[in-house]
Formats: C-alpha cells, structure tokens, sequence
C-alpha cells in the first residue's frame, strides 16, 4: 500500500505542523519580554527620581554658596568699618568684633553643610553613572531579545506554511477512500496510520494476528489494526 505510506508521510507532516503551532502559541518568551520591559521602566523612573534628587541636590548647594557669599561681604563691610573708622569706641570695637566672631561662626556652620552635600552629590553622581550603564545593557539585551524573538516566530510561520503547502499536495494525490478513513480516525487517533514492525502495531503495541500479517503482505486492501484500529502498513518500506 504504497498509499499509505504516503498517508503516513503526510501525518507526520500534520504532527510536525502541530508542534510549530504549538511553539507559535508559546507565550514563555512573550511573557519574559513582558516582564524585562517593565523591569526596564522601574529602573528608569528610580533613575528619573535620584536625577530630580541630584538637581535639588545642586540647587541646595548653589542657596548655601549664596547666604555665604552674603554673610561674606556683610563680614567685609564690618571689617571695614572696625579698621577704617577711627572714630570707634572700645565699646562699638567690642560689638563689631563679636558680630563679626558670630558671623565667621556661622560661615564655618554653612561650610560643613555644602561639604556634606557635595559628598552626597558625588555620590550620587556615581549612582547615576553606574545606573546609566546597566540601564542602556539591559535596553540592548531587551531589544536584541524582542528581535530574536520576531524572527523566530517569522521562521515558524514560513515552515508552518510550506508544510501546510506540503500537507495539501500530499493530500490530493490520495484516494477519497482513503482520506475519508483517516479523517474519521482521525477524531480518535494524533496518528491514525501506523507503521507494523516484527508484527506489532506502533500505534498500541499489541502483535497482529496472521490473518492481518497476511493480508498485510498481499497488498491488496485498506487494513485496519485489530486491536486499536489505526490503518496499518509494513514499516520496512518507509524506513
Ligand atoms: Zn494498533
């Protein structure tokens, strides 16, 4: 029967077809993508929030730099007021030194507050150069991902179809007797047709009667298996 041989072909070709579906309708990849791009866009947003944190940072800095530079220039003009003014009273020269003491004081004060900041901005900036980097690494793995992924989906789709191709051709050289029998079997059985080795249906596993082995050799007629009945046919002549 060397119809169903070429019944058979066409099965495994319908099994094939199968798992690429299968493999298309997996959504493994499609999920981890998912779950990557959300990952990416935490990140971002943590890497938007510790930037405003750096420009407030900056800012912060740049308002202490001012009230010293304030507090400077009124340290100044009492400077001169004290060396410059000899009209000055021990009592007045007591007064300026001690408000100018108060200033300087609170000069040293504001000093070790920038200092503090700018250590915490430096920081900072390490923070964000170090995030910026994983950042753009994880945008590149997640794009050349996403883009292995379209291709593989594209060669799937392009073997399902010359399968498909494939599966018709096969199709239409078989007797309607025939394909009748293996689409009704077909309800039952992934695989309808099965090959006989030593005398056993791969279908069950169950050893055929003489009878069947017999008509099996001669050839002539459609034989179902016995036991489970798949169409059967000598499997020597598929290899
Ligand atoms: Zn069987």
């Amino acid at each position: 029967m060397t119809d169903l041989k070429k019944l058979w072909e066409m099965q495994q070709l319908e099994l094939k077809a199968q798992q690429l579906q299968k493999q298309l309708k997996n959504d493994t990849v499609v999920k981890e993508l998912l779950q990557e791009k959300k990952n990416i866009e935490n990140e971002k947003q943590q890497f938007k929030n510790l930037e405003q944190k750096y420009t407030l940072l900056k800012r912060k800095i740049k308002e202490i730099e001012d009230i010293t530079e304030g507090i400077n220039n009124k340290i100044h003009s009492l400077n001169d007021k004290l060396y410059n003014n000899s009209e000055n009273g021990n009592k007045e020269i007591i007064a300026l030194q001690n408000k100018i003491n108060t200033l300087k004081q609170e000069t040293l004060k504001h000093e070790d507050d920038e200092l503090q900041l700018m250590e915490e901005q430096e920081q900072l900036k390490e923070e964000l150069q170090a995030m910026s980097t994983d950042l753009k690494d994880r945008i590149k793995e997640f794009l050349k991902r996403r883009e292995e992924y379209y291709t593989s989906q594209d060669d799937i789709k392009n073997q399902l179809l010359e399968m498909q191709n494939n599966i018709e051709q096969k199709f239409n050289v078989l007797e309607q007797e025939i394909i009748n029998k293996y689409k009704q079997l077909k309800k039952r059985y992934q695989d309808p047709v099965a090959k006989v080795e030593k005398g056993v249906c791969t279908g069950c596993r169950m050893e055929l009667t003489f009878v069947s082995q017999k008509k099996l050799k001669r050839e002539q007629e459609l034989v179902e298996c016995e036991n489970c009945g798949r169409l059967i046919f000598i499997g020597k002549e598929v290899g």
